[in-house]
């Protein structure tokens, strides 16, 4: 097949169809193919943003207009140079005969690394010791026992000590395995009754991380197995690390003898973020995510911050959920879409809700402030135009900041209806053009929400 040209001339074809605009910064940069195989025309993209886009947009169409060229049904991927950079470091490490550990090394997800780890007051402990631990491995703290809920970053910070031992030690054997592979290990060798082959297969490691240990409860056989291998890393002085999602002691199904070893070493725990702490895992997800910073402006980043608040993986797919959202849909970054985009996550989250209500509140609070009235006044039904102007525009303020639905408005207004709000929200933003000291008002009244810094 004479690749060179079709993607060429399906490229005038698409500068002749779209509109420039969507052409320019989707298509024109993309020029030629990366690769093809297993019927697969590969084509790089800047980031994951513009790939996104393509996949939920165009994929289609791009793979129509693909029929006329090839013979073959063919079909378009796309990747990011991330990823090609990424491809092109694994077949690297592939032809590269320096791997003479039996245990694969990309049973480490890469991602996983100190770097990528914000750290914070609920989890400083927990990364000061796996740092220790990752820098003289079997030294100083033996086993390090990491506990905590799920989603708070326990497997993240296991394997943060791995990948860190394999960057300055290519040759270290670092064995990942979650308590029930153990167990499923353990069990199949047993039924074929290949013990041997089940402790040869755990010798020579340097670093054992075990993830999961509560898997190991009412595992009579696997815990004994699993204590041997214990001991004997213990004393050859290998490091160990072990997560859980509770303290060694109240691991109840798992033989003390065992869990009463846990405490030689270092325990940690893990906690919940705060809100700060969970705004920086967010913008650090984002710079990983995209390359243009401050795609999402900040008060986003704040919302699905403060909705998001007991599990860091949850947190991280709402960001994802955004960003797809809005990419795919073309649609800005606000609140209003950020709440469309996690609907399904968040309905039955209260505090979404209550996050809205908290903002409105703020609105009405500072308001009624502003032009010293009671909040009760200005959201009441009375039409003196003290309180009629102060009222519409608390109503615009609204509206222009989190861009709720007009009847959702009303109801903060004594039930208001939403006709009502609208003629409100347009007057005063009609007023705002003739009248400076309105726009000054509205300004200051931004401003007084916490709405721009
Ligand atoms: P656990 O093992 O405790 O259930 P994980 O380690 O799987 O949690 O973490 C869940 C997700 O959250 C992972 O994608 C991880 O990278 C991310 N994560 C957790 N803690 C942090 C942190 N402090 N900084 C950045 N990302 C984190
Ligand atoms: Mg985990």
């Amino acid at each position: 097949m004479n690749t060179a040209h079709i993607w060429q001339d399906i490229k005038a074809q698409l500068e002749a169809e779209l509109e420039a605009s969507t052409y320019d910064e989707i298509f024109a940069s993309i020029d030629a193919i990366y690769e093809v195989k297993n019927n697969y025309i590969y084509l790089v993209v800047e980031n994951d943003y513009v790939k996104k886009r393509i996949e939920l947009m165009f994929l289609k169409k791009l793979n129509r207009m693909l029929e006329h060229h090839v013979l073959e049904k063919h079909e378009f991927r796309f990747l990011t140079s991330d990823e090609v950079d990424e491809k092109t470091r694994l077949s690297r490490e592939k032809v590269e005969p320096t791997e003479t550990s039996e245990y694969p090394r990309t049973n480490l997800n890469p991602s996983y690394t100190f770097n990528n780890f914000v750290v914070g007051l609920s989890n400083r402990l927990g990364y000061m010791s796996a740092v220790k631990v990752a820098d003289q491995p079997g030294i100083v703290a033996n086993p390090l026992f990491i506990f905590g809920d799920v989603g708070l970053g326990k497997t993240h910070l296991m394997q943060a000590v791995g990948n860190y031992v394999l960057e300055n030690d290519i040759n270290a054997k670092v064995l990942y395995i979650k308590a029930d592979q153990f167990v499923e290990d353990y069990v199949r060798h047993a039924n074929k009754k290949k013990y041997t082959e089940f402790s040869q297969s755990y010798e020579g490691i340097d670093v054992l991380l075990v993830d999961d240990i509560q898997f190991l409860s009412k595992k009579e056989k696997s815990q004994e197995e699993f204590f041997k291998l214990f001991e004997q890393l213990y004393h050859q002085q290998k490091q160990i690390v072990i997560t859980s999602d509770r303290k060694a002691s109240d691991l109840k199904d798992i033989m003390s003898r065992l869990t009463s070893r846990f405490a030689w070493g270092v325990t940690v725990d893990i906690n919940r973020p705060d809100l700060d702490h969970r705004i920086k895992i967010l913008e650090k997800k984002l710079n990983a995510e995209t390359a243009e910073k401050d795609l999402i402006p900040k008060k986003v980043i704040e919302y699905i911050a403060s909705v998001f608040d007991n599990n860091i993986r949850e947190l991280e797919g709402a960001l994802k959920r955004v960003l797809f959202y809005c990419t795919a849909f073309n649609c800005e970054f606000t609140i209003k879409n950020a709440e469309l985009a996690l609907e399904n996550l968040i309905r039955p989250k209260a505090n979404a809700r209550d996050y809205m209500k908290d903002r409105v509140q703020n609105v009405l609070s500072a308001t009624a402030a502003y032009y010293r009235i009671s909040v009760s006044d200005l959201i009441s039904k009375k039409r003196t135009r003290n309180y009629l102007y102060p009222r519409q525009i608390a109503m615009y303020l609204i509206k222009h900041l989190y861009d709720l639905p007009y009847k959702r408005i009303g109801q903060y207004f004594s039930n208001r209806d939403h006709s009502t709000v609208m003629h409100s929200v347009e007057k005063i933003a009609n007023e705002m053009n003739l009248d400076t000291n309105i726009k000054v008002d509205v300004e200051k009244l931004i401003l007084k929400c916490g709405e721009k810094d």
